[in-house]
């Protein structure tokens, strides 16, 4: 039996609750699953306010436009992401400032974004890749430090967490006069100005297929956020008898998702802790099982820093070079095992390589030719997780 890559999961309510969205009467956006699925964020990870929108892709399109970016306003950009995270904010006319990953993961590397300040920089975009958590002490540091504004593309990180060291007084940066104090655990989306959720259906939960959240953790965006979200209108503060009508006040767009979207992503959400302990038991197995080969220097496996927290969106290894990594996925297949590739850099795409400004990004381009995913879903069982495994040590065999 093939094995595929990924497999959306059903928790069996879907539905039921589309069903009961449907029979409601109430069947376009900001209805009463919008509303539940809303607070339950805002409760759960003490998200100020939170949004449903149609895809991670739109989360981050309204956090670029709240951004407020003017012609030629830079936005440092991790290479080695999906193209969306980029798109958002150069729709806005934004000068798109790409920058390395890691050695040690392919996460945006903090000790890089510094050198690549100029008064023109106006945004950080931290992407958390796999879920797994950025040095976020540091880059809010910097962005303190420069008066700039952080949002989070935290569309694999549902659930996951950062553990924060920052300083009891408000401060980030731990220094000699100011110690490092204890540590607070802070959810991923809850530590920039703003950030976004995608529940794509590849992502741990989804939507029905296509769903995202807006966060905003800095009070000063709320407004703002309702109205761009209800196309330009305060139809938010109308609903909420703030105002006696409403009208066009500002830009926005269709960001809303109908019902039903929210009552399929509702059924996801009462059975989140049952999904992530099952994700959790498959991505332990893979590294348990695997990781004999990896100390061998076969490939190297995922590494969590001590400062992050793992979601088990992703299982990836990271080959030696091209080569071995192409017959690793053709071996896979062979043998009925659906793995892929991603990301390719995006400061070398079709897109966007004559805008870019030359500077070489090795380790970007090193996991775009190197990391492969295993399959990852929730269907997915133990026995799967040991053949595949099995595959691959015939492979290195
Ligand atoms: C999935 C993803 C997105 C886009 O989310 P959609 O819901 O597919 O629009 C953006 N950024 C990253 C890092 C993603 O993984």
């Amino acid at each position: 039996m093939n094995i595929p890559f990924n497999k959306p999961h059903l928790t069996g309510k879907e539905a039921h609750y589309m069903y009961q969205a449907v029979f409601n009467g109430h069947l376009s956006g900001n209805g009463e699953f919008t509303k539940k699925c809303q607070r339950f964020f805002e409760e759960r990870y003490g998200f100020k306010k939170c949004l449903l929108t149609t895809s991670g892709t739109d989360a981050l399109e309204m956090c670029a436009m709240l951004c407020d970016l003017k012609p030629g306003d830079e936005v440092i950009i991790p290479s080695y992401t999906f193209v969306s995270t980029a798109l958002a904010f150069l729709r806005e006319g934004a000068k798109v400032v790409f920058a390395d990953s890691m050695k040690r993961n392919p996460n945006l590397d903090a000790e890089a974004i510094e050198a690549l300040i100029t008064p023109r920089t106006k945004v950080i975009v931290p992407v958390h890749y796999a879920g797994v958590a950025c040095d976020m002490d540091k880059i809010m540091e910097i962005a303190n430090r420069y008066n700039l504004l952080v949002v989070e593309d935290a569309a694999q990180a549902i659930n996951s967490y950062y553990i924060s060291h920052r300083c009891c007084d408000g401060r980030f940066a731990p220094s000699e006069e100011n110690p490092r104090k204890e540590a607070t655990i802070l959810p991923l989306g809850g530590i920039g100005h703003l950030a976004a959720f995608s529940f794509h259906e590849t992502k741990n939960i989804t939507a029905g297929g296509e769903g995202g959240l807006l966060v905003v953790n800095d009070e000063r965006f709320i407004r703002r956020a309702e109205i761009i979200w209800e196309k330009g209108t305060n139809r938010a503060e109308f609903f909420r008898g703030a105002v006696n009508k409403y009208g066009w006040v500002d830009m926005g767009s269709s960001f809303l998702p109908a019902e039903i979207n929210a009552a399929f992503l509702w059924a996801q959400l009462e059975n989140l802790d049952e999904i992530q302990n099952k994700r959790k038991a498959l991505w332990e197995t893979y590294y348990k099982l695997l990781k004999p080969l990896s100390e061998k220097g076969y490939f190297s496996m995922p590494v969590i820093p001590d400062y992050a927290s793992n979601n088990a969106h992703m299982f990836y290894l990271i080959l030696p070079n091209l080569e071995k990594r192409s017959a690793l996925i053709k071996h896979l297949k062979d043998n009925g095992v659906l793995a892929v590739f991603h990301y390719l850099s995006l400061h070398s795409s079709a897109y966007y390589a004559d805008k870019h400004d030359g500077r070489v990004l090795s380790e970007c381009d090193r996991y775009a030719d190197t990391l492969v995913r295993l399959p990852m879903y929730y269907d997915l069982e133990i026995e799967d997780v040991e053949r595949i495994c099995e595959v691959i040590k015939q492979f290195i065999r």
